[in-house]
């Protein structure tokens, strides 16, 4: 499983530098964040072990089962929480995460806010755009998309760096990803994350700053 890991981790950089270069980009300027949901800690040990310090989870749950432990031995460790935030989740999210990529409405920027006060730690954040404004995803609309994101500037400053988005699966992800890089240029953000396992090179191509990517470096899940 190991070396199963550390040879995915290694075919997947190689496909971001060369969508990189095909776009005229610099392959350093796009993130690889290893989605580990459902995964177990000896699969993320197996990807620390090939230098992989960057990693996804959807449930702060989960996360806390895995990361503490792990950070203590790799303090170079970055946790992403990429999955739909409970607000009385908000606290635990702002204990545990270095970025929190899904703030998608007004109640979870208060939760997020009154966490940060209580805790004394202060998570870069990201809004989420539900940009095929699905009922059942997490994520502000794109109607009310720039309100929103003006306000968190507002509120949050220099920690809301930028946008995230994951398109309908039966959608070209392309559109969704250029509209999500022009609402990102409309606010001055410079953070982009889009893209996985299927369709992270078209988000290179359109400007993603960070990939997310889970089965195509742990495997399916079950
Ligand atoms: C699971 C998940 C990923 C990774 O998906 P893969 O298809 O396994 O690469 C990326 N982003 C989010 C928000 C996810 O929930």
């Amino acid at each position: 499983m190991d070396t199963y890991i550390a040879a995915n981790l290694l075919a997947v950089q190689a496909r971001i530098a060369a969508a990189a270069r095909a776009g005229g980009r610099d392959a350093a300027d796009i993130s690889l964040v290893a989605v580990s949901k459902t995964k177990s800690i000896s699969d993320v040990r197996a990807a620390l072990a090939a230098g992989q310090m960057l990693f996804g989870e959807n449930r702060v749950q989960e996360a806390e089962t895995k990361f503490p432990t792990l950070r203590v031995e790799f303090p170079g460790l970055k946790l992403h929480l990429i999955g739909g935030l409970q607000t009385n989740k908000a606290r635990d999210a702002v204990r545990l995460a270095d970025v929190i990529e899904t703030l998608d409405r007004p109640k979870l920027a208060d939760a997020i806010a009154s966490a940060v006060q209580k805790e004394g730690r202060s998570p870069t954040l990201l809004v989420e755009v539900n940009t095929g404004d699905e009922p059942q995803k997490s994520g502000v609309s794109r109607a009310e998309a720039d309100a929103f994101v003006g306000s968190c500037m507002t509120r949050f400053g220099a920690a809301l760096v930028g946008l995230m988005c994951v398109p309908p699966h039966d959608a070209d992800p392309a559109a969704h990803f250029m509209w999500l890089a022009a609402c990102a240029r409309r606010h001055g953000l410079g953070v982009l994350s889009m893209g996985m396992s299927a369709d992270f090179e078209i988000a290179i191509r359109c400007g993603a700053t960070h990939v997310r990517v889970g089965s195509a470096i742990f495997g399916a899940r079950g």
